[in-house]
């Protein structure tokens, strides 16, 4: 078979030097010094430049994204950005749901995202139209990105009657993973349930929205944790903020890390919305919010960073960059040595995607090519730096491209 590309002069982790990546059938062929190609090959000059796994985006909200002016935003509060979003969805139709979705869809795509889970919420009152029409993106942007739907109830469960008739709906329909949001149910305890009933019947995996406070009375982590041990689902789930874990007393945090890593439940932190929503309630020393997930990492348990809003009540900020999460999380979390920053980079590539169930998305043969040059020399420039993606390729072929900055002297 001939290859598809060569992407010449690329700095990729573990190999020294100048590598050339040959692509084949959308897959990573060879990784060599100089690589040998048939002359009708298209070549791409990565000029010594590193080039990253496609970044992983685990939990994002395309549906509720782009609305800051169509709501209130006064308070700051979570129950404040629910209610508006309630209010806002009424509203929301297929079409503009989708004009919505693919404006964010395309923004994570430039920025080197080659892979997402997104979050989209059914009730009695959106009915299916956020969920119809996020569901038309899959095919639609497929030559740039693969898409899952984790269908969930914003707004409760047990409390929302209609609700869980849709999710079974939406699931039938073709959302791979099942969602939850136990803290704005009436029953945290019979959602959390409930969804894992749901998630066995069809076999999908569960990613909830868990323990959004700082009140560590309100922890469900252990039940959760618990629950996974009694369904054997130990991999297939995953909890997102976890807020509660940047609360936690030294000792307590490395008990329920050791819990998390032994019931393998990955933790998603989404440290743009943590730090927007958490906290308001104090008028100094304000708290971060933002779960410590490279110590849950050090004990055991797998965990991503991810951009969760974008442009929204729960998020008034966006430019869709995984980097930027990264960046921000190793800002907050006070990481800076050159492990510490890999880590961060790892945690929006290889082990977000290990937590979608996708073991190896390395830059290595016999791997996607799904690759991302970025403008620098290494994993830890890229986080340190923001650095800029200035090719983009789903399985080979670019989906995405930009000019580097150029300076005009006199
Ligand atoms: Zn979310």
């Amino acid at each position: 078979m001939p290859a598809d590309l060569v992407l010449r002069n690329a700095r990729v982790d573990g190999y020294d030097g100048d590598v050339d990546i040959v692509v084949r059938g959308g897959t990573i062929d060879a990784i060599e010094h100089a690589a040998s190609v048939d002359d009708r090959c298209p070549v791409v000059d990565a000029a010594h430049r590193y080039v990253s796994p496609g970044l992983v985006e685990t939990h994002v909200h395309l549906d509720k994204s782009c609305i800051v002016d169509r709501v209130q935003n006064g308070e700051g509060t979570l129950a404040e950005a629910i209610r508006e979003v309630a209010k806002a969805k009424a509203a929301f139709t297929v079409d503009d749901v989708h004009a919505r979705a693919s404006r964010t869809l395309e923004r994570a795509i430039v920025q080197g995202t080659t892979r997402m889970r997104t979050h989209v919420e059914v009730d009695p009152g959106i009915g299916l139209r956020g969920f119809d029409a996020v569901r038309a993106l899959f095919d639609e942007y497929a030559w740039a990105i693969d898409l899952e739907i984790c269908v969930f109830p914003q707004e409760g469960l047990t409390n929302n009657p209609g609700t869980e008739a849709l999710m079974i709906e939406a699931l039938r329909r073709g959302a791979r993973v099942v969602g939850a949001a136990p803290y704005v149910d009436t029953d945290p305890h019979a959602q959390i349930d409930r969804v894992f009933a749901i998630a066995r019947d069809f076999d999908v995996p569960i990613d909830m929205h868990l323990d959004f406070t700082l009140d560590v009375t309100k922890m469900d982590v252990e039940y959760v944790c618990a629950k996974t041990r009694e369904h054997h689902y130990g991999g297939r789930v995953a909890i997102g903020h976890a807020s509660t874990l940047s609360a936690l007393p030294a000792r307590r945090f490395d008990e329920v890390a050791t819990m998390l890593a032994d019931a393998g439940v990955a933790v998603t932190v989404l440290p743009s919305t943590d730090l927007f929503l958490m906290g308001r309630g104090f008028d100094h020393d304000v708290p971060r919010g933002v779960a410590p997930v490279h110590r849950l990492v050090r004990a055991g348990a797998n965990a991503s960073l991810a951009t969760n809003n974008v442009l929204n009540p729960f998020t008034p900020f966006g430019d869709c960059s995984l980097l930027r999460m990264a960046n921000l999380y190793a800002n907050i979390a006070q990481l800076g040595q050159p492990d510490e920053l890999a880590l961060c980079h790892d945690m929006v590539t290889i082990r977000a995607a290990q937590l979608m169930g996708v073991a190896d998305a390395r830059v290595a043969p016999g791997a996607n090519a799904d690759l991302v040059v970025l403008d620098c020399l290494d994993r830890v420039q890229a986080v340190a730096e923001l650095a800029i993606p200035l090719h983009v390729f789903k399985r080979g072929r670019m989906t995405a491209s930009r000019v580097p900055a150029m300076l005009h002297r006199p």
